[in-house]
């Protein structure tokens, strides 16, 4: 069998980054100097092969844009290679990732995101281990030959985790995400240890490429003692053709007359409601208090256990593939690519 062939994505974030000495900030750098920093990559026996985007950017500046170019970049190159790895900041990742698993499904190889909280330049950097595991398991196969992982997928500080259930939980330390909905889908310590019944198989044959987005979209996130009167322009078919709103617990709402009637009539001018919980553990459920009658009486979506940011996403998603009210609804519900456990 053929040594593994990588292909490394480099889009910019603290990883590559070094300090302006002008303003004392950190802004990105190009990916010969983040190559040279790691010599160890040159003991690896897999074909490594880079592919920097034009200029890099912070992750603050990713885009639906961007986001298409990193997947069409892919699908493009797919046949080439046997894994991808694509360098990011952390900031956005979990945003990335999610997009990237609803544009690129039916993957039969692995989308490996990463970065690190300190530039791979400074001595204690996090960015080495993560780069080096994260192109290790690109290139990994199983007892058939198989890639092993055949999903999008972030590694950081030690674990994988699946792209679309992941948020950036930490500014702090290098434990910077959870997943607090799904397993880990490998740890690495002496060993890179995958949990195999926790890794995504898509059902398709062929991988498909959809890179359209439609971002008509508005986040609502629910606070007692919340004003409801500015939220009528966002309740406008004109402004959004959904929202993402984000309730109390298992999906509840304070007691309200004028947002039950704000809501309905921006449901039957054919508006679209996600419902989704503010508690990053956990899933929301209909029904289960008084508070949340009002949604199923309204049939409001159900996000389930969606991250923010996948939820986000997946919206954006499927908003630009059609423009039927009933299909949107299905595909919202569906689990595209893991991203979701119905109970
Ligand atoms: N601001 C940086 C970015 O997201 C942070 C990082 O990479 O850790 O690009």
């Amino acid at each position: 069998m053929q040594n593994p062939k990588v292909l490394i994505i480099y889009t910019g974030g603290t990883i590559g980054m070094i300090n302006d000495p002008q303003t004392g900030a950190l802004k990105p750098f190009d990916f010969e100097h983040l190559y040279g920093c790691v010599p160890e990559l040159k003991q690896f026996d897999y074909e490594l092969e880079t592919y920097s985007f034009g200029e890099p950017i912070d992750s603050s500046d990713m885009n639906p844009e961007i986001w298409a170019t990193i997947a069409q970049t892919i699908f493009d190159k797919y046949a080439d290679y046997d894994g991808f790895v694509v360098l990011h900041g952390t900031d956005t990742m979990a945003y990335t990732a999610s997009a990237l698993s609803f544009m690129l499904q039916g993957l039969k190889k692995p989308v490996i995101f990463t970065g690190s909280q300190l530039p791979i330049g400074q001595i204690r950097t996090d960015g080495k281990e993560n780069l080096i595991t994260a192109i290790e398991v690109a290139g990994l196969r199983d007892n058939n030959g198989q890639p092993l992982i055949q999903e999008v997928a972030l590694y950081f500080e030690f674990c994988l985790l699946r792209g679309n259930r992941t948020s950036k939980v930490n500014a702090e330390n290098f434990e910077a995400f959870s997943s607090y909905n799904y397993p880990l889908l490998a740890e690495a310590g002496v060993h890179i240890n995958f949990d195999k019944n926790a890794l995504f198989r898509s059902p398709l044959d062929k991988l498909q490429l959809g890179t359209s987005f439609n971002q008509k979209i508005s986040l609502i996130s629910i606070y007692p003692g919340m004003q409801l009167h500015p939220l009528k322009s966002l309740f406008d078919i004109k402004v959004n053709e959904a929202i993402l709103l984000e309730t109390f617990g298992s999906g509840n709402v304070f007691t309200s007359t004028e947002l039950r009637d704000m809501m309905k009539s921006y449901l039957d001018e054919g508006g679209i409601i996600l419902n989704i919980s503010q508690c990053q553990k956990g899933s929301v459920e209909l029904g289960k208090y008084q508070t949340s009658q009002v949604f199923l009486e309204l049939d409001v979506c159900n996000g389930w256990d969606l991250t923010r940011e996948a939820a986000l996403t997946k919206l954006m998603y499927v908003l630009g593939q059609t423009k039927d009210r009933k299909e949107r609804l299905i595909l919202l519900e569906k689990n595209i690519s893991g991203e979701l456990t119905i109970t």
